[in-house]
């Protein structure tokens, strides 16, 4: 919806804008079936520790591929589930389906390896949400230090209040929160350490030219120096290079996530990739 606050923010409704909201309206309703037509599924990246070159924990991402439209990116259908309110159902299966596959992983012996589920806004601000992670780690019998939540800094803008209620409880819990996309938000140094974060996601934007842009270089050198004074874990995200792994690595990074060592993947294919490393 256009924000209505003057002559000049007046906008026509062009031709594109007709098909972007048709589409949109399109994927919604296709959306609302996708669950029940076992149209989802995970993939799961690795995210590897520098020090001891383990796998630590395996990022859940949300796929869907739908019979005619083929598969439609993150990107595109989550601000949609967003908007609807599907996120809510959507994200409580990613939450289950994840939990569930750790327990198989750690039945396999894997039993170190903790899993990484994204989180929107809409899902933190349940009421009760604290009690649903709860349960679900009770279903799948899932020690809560296994699970991390990623949030990004957006999340406690509107009502930090209640963000910081639901971050103590989680916390009180064992539950592990980390920041994504760091870096690219508005979080102040204070908010992390209210927040009691267990890790910073150093966002991809800040790796992607490390190699050749020294302003980056300089922020994310910078943001891990930071985190280590507040006793805040990092990873990076969307590692690519060699080069860019040697230098996080000089910098004190404690794991890395990217193209490098694995894209995301379905769980079999992963698990493959597991079994090999552990081994
Ligand atoms: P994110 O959580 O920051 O995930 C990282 C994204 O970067 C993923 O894209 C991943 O596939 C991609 N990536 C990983 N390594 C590399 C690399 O080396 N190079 C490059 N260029 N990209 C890399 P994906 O899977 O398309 O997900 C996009 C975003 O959608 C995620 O960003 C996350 O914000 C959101 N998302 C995905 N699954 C879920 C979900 O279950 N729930 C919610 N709420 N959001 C989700
Ligand atoms: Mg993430
Ligand atoms: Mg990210
Ligand atoms: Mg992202």
């Amino acid at each position: 919806h256009a924000k209505a606050t003057g002559r000049d923010d007046f906008r026509t409704f062009t031709p594109q804008m007709q098909r972007q909201a048709s589409r949109a309206l399109q994927l919604e309703s296709a959306l609302r079936k996708a669950l029940e037509r076992g149209q989802l599924s995970l993939h799961y990246q690795p995210q590897i520790t520098l020090d001891n070159g383990k796998v630590s924990c395996v990022e859940a991402l949300l796929r869907w591929h739908h019979p005619q439209l083929g598969d439609i990116t993150p990107s595109e259908f989550i601000p949609i589930a967003e908007n609807s309110g599907q996120i809510l159902s959507i994200g409580e299966w990613v939450i289950r389906s994840a939990l569930a596959q750790l327990r198989r992983w750690h039945d396999l012996g894997l039993t170190w390896l903790r899993v990484a589920v994204n989180l929107s806004a809409l899902q933190f601000r349940q009421p009760r949400f604290p009690q649903l992670i709860e349960q679900l780690l009770q279903e799948c019998r899932i020690a809560p230090d296994m699970l991390e939540l990623e949030l990004t800094e957006g999340v406690a803008i509107d009502n930090p209040h209640q963000a910081v209620a639901t971050m103590r409880q989680l916390h009180a819990q064992g539950v592990r929160m980390s920041v994504d996309d760091f870096g690219t938000g508005y979080s102040s140094l204070n908010q992390l350490k209210r927040f009691q974060i267990y890790k910073l996601k150093i966002d991809q934007s800040f790796v992607r030219d490390l190699d050749n842009d020294g302003n980056d270089r300089a922020l994310v050198s910078a943001i891990i120096r930071m985190a280590q004074a507040l006793g805040i874990r990092t990873t990076a995200e969307g590692v690519e290079s060699q080069a860019q792994l040697d230098y996080l690595r000089e910098q004190g990074c404690c794991e890395v996530q990217g193209y490098l060592f694995s894209a995301a993947q379905p769980a079999d294919v992963i698990q493959a990739f597991l079994l090999q490393h552990a081994a």
